[in-house]
């Protein structure tokens, strides 16, 4: 028996005949270990019976009737209309029988509505745990393309390597980038101020022509920051890598004052 004791409401729609063959199967089973359930069967089925055998002799007088009817349609007869005495018998138990029925498929249905929410409750811890696992994976994966794709550039076998140092606005600034032409550039940076609002530091490969933008750095608390950038695989030579502060999103040539500069060492 649980504490709810859900298979009480199921009595009334058991007597009625109104449970499947599996529910009928299931409420029998829980009948001989549960005399609660047991007399509630019991005390509905006497009324059942009763009902059945008693009414064809008693007829109700029709005010019982009209007020029975009115109170279960919610609509008042007319006295005037001329009514029989066999109408009243006829009508009568029907109308007894849809009552414990509507009474019976009332709990009933509480019963299946139940079923119901802890069934969307099971599903929706289920739904939540599969996105968290979803979620996990994905930044398992997403570690695991980094880690690889840092592993590429440094075993590039181009590989350059630029150690840049703080300008005017933080001298404690240092950065390193590691770039491959095919590859792209590796690049980590530490000591840097955190970056006003509306303003991002954007790196560039200086070329000769004009500085290209690698990308926009992400910075932590500390102003530390690594990042991959992906550079055009016809960028000309670089002379050097450098850092600026520039508004938010970027810009496509810098604008902004420099805070690290280097030129590129030897090749590794
Ligand atoms: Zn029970």
């Amino acid at each position: 028996m649980t504490s709810t004791h859900d298979e009480q409401a199921l009595a009334a729609a058991y007597v009625l005949g109104a449970l499947d063959a599996a529910e009928r199967q299931a409420f029998e089973s829980h009948l001989r270990t549960c005399p609660l359930c047991l007399s509630e069967v019991q005390s509905l089925q006497r009324v059942t019976q009763a009902l059945s055998q008693s009414v064809p002799e008693r007829t109700p007088r029709p005010e019982v009737r009209a007020r029975v009817l009115s109170a279960v349609t919610g609509k008042s007869e007319t006295r005037e209309r001329p009514v029989t005495k066999r109408s009243y018998t006829s009508a009568w138990l029907p109308l007894a029988a849809a009552i414990i029925l509507v009474a019976g498929l009332a709990s009933y249905a509480r019963v299946l509505q139940g079923r119901v929410s802890s069934l969307e409750t099971r599903l929706d811890v289920a739904e939540r745990r599969a996105t968290a696992a979803e979620q996990a994976t994905l930044e398992a994966r997403r570690a695991a393309d980094g880690a690889q794709t840092v592993l590429a550039v440094l075993a590039a076998p181009d590989l350059t390597r630029v150690d840049l140092r703080g300008l005017r606005p933080s001298p404690a600034a240092s950065a390193r980038a590691l770039w491959s032409r095919n590859r792209g550039m590796v690049f980590t940076v530490s000591g840097l101020p955190v970056a006003p609002a509306g303003r991002v530091y954007q790196v560039w490969v200086v070329t000769g022509p004009a500085p290209v933008s690698a990308g926009l750095l992400d910075l932590d608390q500390s102003g530390a920051a690594t990042a991959f950038f992906q550079t055009p695989p016809d960028i000309a030579a670089p002379v050097a890598v450098a850092v600026t502060l520039e508004p938010a999103g970027g810009v496509p040539a810098p604008t902004g004052e420099m805070y690290l500069i280097g030129k590129p060492g030897r090749t590794l």
